[in-house]
């Protein structure tokens, strides 16, 4: 099975090591570089971006990490990991910096402050209909074509993807790790 790395620097780190450790994965919280190393994959949770942006700054992970994610390494980011592996954020603080694997623009509580918080069914191509929690959740804005969009929900505005990939790198603005289907979590273990 394979080795699957959780960044545990911030957010919600145990509910997707629980995701991954139910597929059967070997999971590995990563709190310093030298847990970067031999992995087949990487998680970042949700959580507040800038905070995860800022640890990753201090913790030096930042660089080795960039480096890993230029080679290849698989990574999957939820809600404030899709933030940081976006080209572009939009509401973000002045000094946000992102990974811009994703080439899309996210903003940041798109779909509404911690109050606006919703539930719903999200269709995932290729898996089936998967529940949908959306907690001060980043929008999908735009994006190239480049990016494969593997969901999509129209909360009013329009369709806009929440479920994305491109080559190495998956985005989502949702959080699959609080519900008991790890259908999105088995889609990116399956690919690696
Ligand atoms: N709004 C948060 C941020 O900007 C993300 C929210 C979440 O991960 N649940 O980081």
């Amino acid at each position: 099975m394979p080795r699957v790395g959780v960044l545990a620097l911030q957010g919600d780190v145990r509910e997707h090591v629980a995701a991954l450790e139910r597929l059967g994965a070997e999971v590995v919280t990563v709190r310093a570089c030298d847990q970067l190393e031999g992995l087949d994959g990487l998680v970042l949770p949700g959580g507040e971006s800038t905070t995860i942006a800022h640890l990753l700054n201090t913790s030096g992970m930042r660089v080795v990490l960039e480096e890993k994610l230029r080679d290849g390494l698989s990574v999957f980011g939820t809600c404030a990991g899709l933030i940081l592996l976006s080209r572009e954020v939009l509401d973000g603080r002045a000094d946000q910096w992102s990974f811009g694997l994703l080439d899309v623009a996210v903003r940041r509580n798109g779909y509404g402050r911690q109050i606006a918080s919703f539930e719903t069914p999200i269709d995932v191509e290729g898996v089936g209909t998967v529940p949908g929690v959306f907690i001060r959740a980043p929008k999908i804005e735009t994006w190239s074509s480049d990016v494969e969009v593997l969901a999509s929900l129209d909360h009013g505005d329009g369709m806009h993807p929440v479920l994305v990939r491109q080559d190495n790198a998956w985005g989502c603005s949702f959080h699959p790790e609080l519900t008991s289907d790890a259908s999105v979590h088995r889609l990116f273990v399956d690919s690696l």
